[in-house]
Order: structure tokens, then C-alpha cells, then sequence
């Protein structure tokens, strides 16, 4: 199949590794940390975001869909991710976006990508976005946009599910927990799928609220898991001074770069947890880089007119 010959080919060139991270404060814990270089799938098409459209784009070919629409925010992976793979991919693609008032926005670097491959924005409003799971709105949006194969926010489905089941490889059996940043639930549910029964999956949920934990039961069969809602700063694309300077600092010592909306939150829990003692230790940590690097041109438009210093 085109998709896997293509995009997926880079999954094979052996790209991809756990990348030690050597730093004092483990080394005093006696923990080894291990990232997942899930950010060099692709440019566009990364980490997670690829894992959650492998399968969907397969079957919207096999059930001859030739357009493909689906929903996000302004600085949305998912949106990125699907408009890419879309355009290389030969389906139009059509992305709803939440927030009237980003029309007028034309220097959102996310949505002008999206634009960019070809993909057609159709903003509403917050109220309308939320109905964003409604066969009425569906309705509406078939009558619009013609028949379209359904991808949801996020990406998050059954296939997109199965995809992400494929993260975790042989050679990261020996792992004693396994973290990742959450959104939708969808990437987490794969691993927690994947895991040994000797492994426990860590959940960092990148916004607030309580539902996280019904979504990612619909998806997931273990129960060796667990979220950890400290690490949000203030919910969804919120970010401060202390968020930016950990991110910059981190890339200086490892050499890794973060994404300020779900890894580097991820990656400060993580570390405040080892300075608390949350891990039993000696142990090894496997942390998914779940990509969205393409996010960091956005968040430094946001940062820049917050006069904060910018991401690197
Ligand atoms: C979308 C995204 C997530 C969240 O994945 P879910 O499956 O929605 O939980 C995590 N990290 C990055 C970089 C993402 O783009």
C-alpha cells in the first residue's frame, strides 16, 4: 500500500531509538531514562500522530473515500499531521477548527500549514465545537463537505488505538514503567494494550478535567496504569516561564528537543518525580517522545507577545 511504502518506509530505516538520557539527578536515583525517539518519524507526521492515521488512512482507501475530515485547535499535531499525510497521500482533507475568531488569524504557522497541503479549514465556535461528536453536526457537515471519511479529534479511534499498540518493541521489555503524555487517551490506551505484565504505563494528562479516565477505558484492557494530573500548568497550551526555561535547558543537556504542549510537561513530571522519590529505584523509565515539535513556531507567536523568552 502507497502509505505504508511512503511514510511509513521511515519507520524502517532504523531511525528510530530509545535515547539515554544522562543526567546528575538520575544518576544520583540510581534511574536510567530512555526517550523514544517517536519525534523522527516524520516532519509533519510525527510521533503518535502517525501511529493513530496508519490504520485509518488504509481503510479510508480501502473503502474508497477520496476526502477526509477531521477536527482540532489552532496549534493542533493531529490537524498538521492529517493535512500532510492527505496531501502526500492524494486525499483532500477538510479540518474543522475550534474558534471562530482564528479566520482572521492568517499568521497561525499550524493552520497555515494545513492551508498550505491543500487542506480546507472550516472554523466555528467553541459552543458549536463541542457538538463536535453529534450526528446532528456530522449531519451538517456531510450536507457542506460531502460524503467524508470521519477521523475524530485527536485522532482517537479504534484503529488509531491499534496503531499506537505497535509503539512498544521487543527491546523495551525490560522497561519498568513506560510514560507518556495524554490528550485524547488514545496513545496511552495502545500502550497500556502493549505492555508486559511486569510494566507500569504513567499518563500525564496535558489539560484538566476527569474524563480522561472513562476515555481511556473504552480503549484500554490492562489496568496497569495510571495518570498523573499535576503536570498540566494550567491546562491545555498553557505555559509560563518555568515550562520555557525547563525546555531549553533540557534540550541543552540531552540534546532532545520537547514540545511545549505535551512532552516537556511530560518530561518535568517525570523529573519532579525522581527528585521526590516517586520511583522505586534502581529502575528503568521508557519516556514516548510523542513529537509535535511543528507546535514550537506557534507558541513562540504566543510567547513573543507575552514577552517570555522563546523556545530554541
Ligand atoms: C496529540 C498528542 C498527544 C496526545 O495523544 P492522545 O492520543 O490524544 O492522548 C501527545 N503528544 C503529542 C506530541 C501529541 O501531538
Amino acid at each position: 500500500m502507497a502509505w505504508d511504502c511512503c511514510i511509513f518506509a521511515n519507520l524502517k530505516k532504523e531511525r528510530l531509538y530509545n535515547q539515554h538520557v544522562n543526567l546528575p539527578l538520575l544518576k544520583n536515583n540510581a534511574i536510567e531514562l530512555f526517550v523514544k525517539r517517536e519525534d523522527q518519524i516524520h516532519p509533519f507526521v510525527s510521533g503518535n500522530k502517525f501511529r493513530k492515521l496508519k490504520y485509518n488512512l488504509s481503510v479510508a482507501k480501502t473503502k474508497c473515500y477520496d476526502s477526509l475530515l477531521t477536527f482540532g485547535g489552532a496549534f493542533s499535531n493531529h490537524i498538521a499531521a492529517t493535512a500532510y499525510a492527505g496531501f502526500e497521500q492524494g486525499f483532500s482533507t477538510i479540518g474543522v477548527i475550534r474558534g471562530e475568531e482564528l479566520r482572521l488569524k492568517e499568521n497561525n504557522s499550524t493552520l497555515a500549514f494545513a492551508k498550505s497541503h491543500g487542506m480546507e479549514l472550516d472554523f466555528v465556535d467553541r459552543e458549536k465545537y463541542r457538538e463536535k461528536d453529534s450526528e446532528s453536526f456530522i449531519k451538517e457537515l456531510r450536507k457542506k463537505f460531502g460524503n467524508f471519511y470521519l477521523i475524530p479529534e485527536g485522532g482517537t479511534n479504534d484503529y488509531a488505538v491499534r496503531g499506537c499498540e505497535e509503539i512498544l518493541q521487543d527491546q523495551d521489555e525490560d522497561f519498568d514503567y513506560i510514560c507518556v503524555a495524554v490528550g485524547t487517551g488514545g496513545t496511552i490506551s495502545g500502550l497500556i494494550n502493549s505492555v508486559q505484565a511486569n510494566q507500569q504505563v504513567l499518563g500525564f494528562p496535558a489539560l484538566r478535567g476527569d474524563f480522561l479516565q472513562a476515555e481511556i477505558r473504552k480503549f484500554a484492557t490492562g489496568s496497569k496504569w495510571k495518570l498523573i494530573r499535576d503536570y498540566h500548568f494550567g491546562g491545555y497550551g498553557k505555559i509560563n516561564l518555568q515550562l520555557v526555561e525547563f525546555i531549553n535547558q533540557f534540550k541543552r543537556d540531552t540534546g532532545i528537543p520537547l514540545d511545549p504542549v505535551y512532552t516537556g510537561k511530560m518530561m518535568y513530571g517525570i523529573l519532579d518525580l525522581v527528585e521526590k522519590g516517586y520511583f522505586k529505584s534502581p529502575c528503568k523509565i521508557l519516556a514516548i517522545h510523542t513529537g509535535g515539535l511543528q507546535g514550537i513556531e506557534g507558541m513562540n507567536q504566543v510567547l513573543k507577545r507575552k514577552k517570555l523568552p522563546l523556545l530554541a
